[in-house]
């Protein structure tokens, strides 16, 4: 039978406070849970000690721990790169991956099972869109992957959430994610360290931007004339690329922030030095840095990577005209890790 208690991850502090204050718990206890699950990353009742037995058995009843099945675990890169395949209590899949460098822990995140934006070129929009996750579902992916970096003596440097979906397309739950994971009495991770990224939804850019937070944005560009980004991105035909660059600049110019831009390369489909200046013409005085990334090739699609000499001739360009680039490491690769855009995650550089 499914489990139908609500996950104690999709609780606000708030909330928690007002369930134990209804159970007649002293405040003390609200902070007790909360440390509980985000610096100890408990997750099982009979974990929180400190309570009374009577507490945690409530705890047990009303509340479930986990939601998430952990259902398939890859590696690649030598053991460097994790990709876990979950299953929510509906059966609907989610991939979470972590990236290990010797300076940086870099956790990839679902916002969604599936994506409904079918760019052509990625897995998981061969998919389509199945389930929108909750913040708790988000939060379950983090705190999995940072107990076994625990166990492994290091810690999470950065969360992208990169993996399947549109985060724009679920934008509450993502943002309740992170107040949740940046709230500084309990998980304390901070804003600048969680980057969002979006294919473009142009009216979601504008909000973001207009909320002034410290989170990082990654735009998906992937083509910089509309006729070949409608191909392959097919979103571009609702919002596109005068619309979203317009997006982009008032996002620069409210938040003072730097964008970042995702360009998936793809063999003579986007690698040529025609598209370069036109990205170049595109981003022409945008506080912006653009990271390449050799396509993470899927059964689905065709396309490969392009060889090592048009990457480089093509960041030149970008390089010559000021707008800074980085070619990206294909990190993931024997194992699918995700859809093209999770390729970008890695934080080595070829060059
Ligand atoms: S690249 Fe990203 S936005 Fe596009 S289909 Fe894949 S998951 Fe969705």
């Amino acid at each position: 039978m499914m489990d139908s208690r609500p996950l104690i991850f999709d609780r606000s502090p708030e909330e928690l406070t007002q369930i134990l204050q209804e159970w007649g718990e002293p405040p003390y206890r609200v902070k007790q849970l909360w440390w509980g699950l985000y610096r100890n990353l408990w997750n099982k009742a009979d974990q929180f000690t400190v309570f009374p037995k009577a507490l945690r058995q409530k705890l047990e009843e009303q509340f479930a721990f986990e939601s998430l099945q952990a259902v398939r675990e890859s590696w690649s890169d030598n053991g460097q790169t994790t990709k876990l395949l979950f299953h929510t209590l509906q059966g609907k899949p989610l991939e979470t991956v972590l990236m290990r460098t010797l300076d940086r822990n870099t956790l990839c995140i679902s916002s969604q099972s599936g994506c409904g934006m079918g760019c052509v070129f990625c897995a998981t929009g061969q998919m389509g869109f199945m389930a929108n996750l909750t913040s708790g579902q988000m939060i379950e992916q983090v705190l999995y992957f940072v107990r076994i970096l625990k166990e492994e003596n290091r810690t999470l440097s950065n969360i992208v959430v990169m993996g399947m979906g549109e985060p724009f397309h679920n934008f509450e739950n993502v943002l309740a994610a992170i107040d949740r994971l940046n709230d500084p009495n309990g998980f304390n991770f901070g804003e600048r360290r969680f980057t969002i990224s979006t294919v473009g939804i142009v009216p979601f850019i504008r909000k973001f931007a207009h909320l002034k937070r410290q989170i990082n944005l990654a735009v998906s560009l992937h083509a910089a004339t509309d006729e070949l980004r409608s191909e392959l991105v097919p979103i571009n035909r609702k919002y596109p690329l005068k619309t979203l660059l317009e997006a982009c600049h008032e996002y620069v110019n409210t938040t003072r922030r730097r964008l970042s831009f995702e360009w998936v390369m793809i063999r003579d489909v986007n690698d040529s030095l025609e598209q370069a200046s036109q990205l170049v013409k595109l981003l022409k005085g945008l506080l912006c840095h653009v990271n390449l990334i050799p396509l993470n090739p899927t059964d689905q699609y065709s396309g490969k990577a392009p060889p090592k000499h048009r990457i480089q001739a093509f960041k030149a360009l970008l390089e010559q005209h000021q707008i800074p680039c980085t070619v990206r490491v294909p990190r993931g690769v024997s194992i699918k890790a995700g859809c093209g855009q999770l390729a970008a995650l890695h934080q080595g550089q070829t060059s």
